[in-house]
């Protein structure tokens, strides 16, 4: 227990601290840090040897969870206990081949266990006091870590291949190449999510990457990666900047500015990631044209009127997209959850309040996102919800309607203003980082740098 206090302790101390009020000349204080924690462990370890034994079993084929638990000693009442904590539990109710039973044993005495599963990123842990009753049982998940990696891209067919051929970390996988299913899955998803942000929400209003893209473009591209230590494996995260050089001439960026969301996001909101161009303009508008992708629009907006021939009111306020059940919704711009839940003709309905005066509804959904609820703080091209057809509705699309302080308007003739645009104070400071983050950049050379966990910003809303 001491151990892991002053591992955490030391682990807060790294975090908290400053990167950029640090002296001393070592440019990687992650990796000093790591060498430090894992000599002092080491040395521990050597002094526990002694009096702590760790007994570990891993499963074979046709192996079950009590033979694990039998192999590394447990037996009596901890071996019920065992049995019931994990499966009932902690829901771990099928081991498979790999995964991993470690018990720990102080003088002979049990007092951890824990299971390793493979391919998840943590463990089930199960601590005993001295009288074999069990104290805690929780899910650990794997301490990680973000860190800032700089990749330059040369295009040859296409932005995909480049990104295949060279955007790809080594460290993605253990073993630094792709040898089982789960490590090609690992990193095709890699390379979706590079070319996704790239392409699709990045340079969307810059770049068409069908027509503009020529081989001989470079891409340099600033990243965020996490990377799992004990997984030796790294995902990715989100693009920090990114340049993109035409071979025929001409460029285009994209800048970061840290800043606190809009003053409809809830207190306590992480400070958000937004991209401009050099002279301080938005790389996008408040709304993206639609809530899903590729989608076929089946219904237009029509207002309420009395049609003159045909005698009743045919009356539409938003446009249904069709698209195939499941596909993902996306909030069209950054804002707050106001609704969420079964409305009527609607069925399964979400309503984002956005600044301006705006809210957007999305109808009709087979299910919600996880992780959301009212009050939450959703990105532009967050997935909010999946097409279905809940409700008044003879075939699985989204109604996608807007409003503008509380009447309907056609979100497709509406004109969309910049998305968080820069204001004066906003655009000093932008101006003033500009220079400190490309020496930064030219000062990575193609190199990763850990960066602190982002601060909640606890000030509240301005
Ligand atoms: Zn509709």
């Amino acid at each position: 227990m001491l151990i892991t206090l002053f591992l955490v302790a030391m682990g807060a101390t790294f975090l908290f601290r400053n990167p950029h009020r640090q002296t001393g000349g070592d440019p990687w204080p992650f990796q000093a840090y790591m060498r430090r924690t894992m000599e002092f462990r080491n040395s521990l370890e050597a002094i526990l040897a002694d009096t702590m034994e760790i007994r570990t079993a891993r499963v074979e084929e046709g192996g079950t969870l009590g033979g694990l638990l039998y192999q590394t000693g447990i037996e009596g009442s901890r071996y019920l206990s065992c049995c019931e904590l994990f499966i009932d539990s902690l829901g771990w109710t099928s081991v498979r081949i790999g995964d991993t039973l470690q018990a720990f044993y102080a003088r002979d005495t049990l007092f951890e266990v824990r299971g390793i599963p493979v391919n998840r990123r943590g463990y089930f842990r199960i601590l005993f006091d001295r009288s074999a009753a069990a104290l805690e049982w929780e899910w650990v998940p794997e301490d990680n870590y973000r860190r800032l990696r700089s990749v330059t891209l040369v295009v040859s067919s296409s932005v995909w291949e480049s990104i295949a051929g060279g955007g790809v970390p080594r460290d993605l996988t253990p073993t630094g190449h792709i040898v089982t299913a789960r490590d090609s899955i690992r990193e095709v998803a890699y390379i979706k999510s590079f070319e996704d942000q790239l392409a699709n929400r990045l340079f969307v209003y810059d770049i068409d990457f069908y027509y503009d893209v020529q081989p001989g473009d470079s891409v340099w591209v600033l990243l965020e990666e996490v990377r799992y230590p004990m997984s030796q494996e790294t995902s990715f995260g989100r693009i920090i900047a990114a340049k993109y050089d035409f071979a025929l001439g001409g460029m285009t960026e994209a800048i970061p500015f840290f800043h606190r969301p809009d003053s409809i996001a809830p207190a306590g909101t992480a400070v958000i990631l937004d991209h401009y161009h050099r002279d301080g303009a938005s790389l996008r508008t408040m709304f993206i044209k639609m809530p899903v992708p590729f989608g076929r629009i089946s219904s237009e907006y029509s207002d309420a009127r009395m049609h003159p021939v045909l005698g009743y009111t045919r009356a539409h306020r938003g446009i249904d997209y069709a698209a195939p059940m499941g596909t993902e919704i996306y909030a069209v711009g950054d804002g707050v959850i106001s609704f969420r839940g079964w409305s009527g003709g609607y069925g399964n309905l979400v309503r984002v309040r956005h600044v301006n005066g705006y809210e957007t509804g999305y109808g009709h959904m087979s299910s919600f996102a996880t992780g959301q609820e009212v009050g939450s703080y959703v990105r532009q091209g967050d997935v909010i919800g999946f097409v279905g057809s809940t409700g008044l509705s003879t075939g699985p699309h989204v109604h996608f309607e807007m409003k503008k302080n509380g009447s309907y308007v056609n979100p497709a003739t509406e004109i969309m203003p910049p998305a968080n645009p820069l204001l004066d104070m906003q655009l000093q400071q932008f101006n003033q980082q500009l220079p400190v983050l490309e020496s930064t950049w030219s000062r990575m050379a193609g190199g990763c740098l850990p960066v602190p966990e982002a601060e909640a910003d606890t000030s509240g809303a301005e």
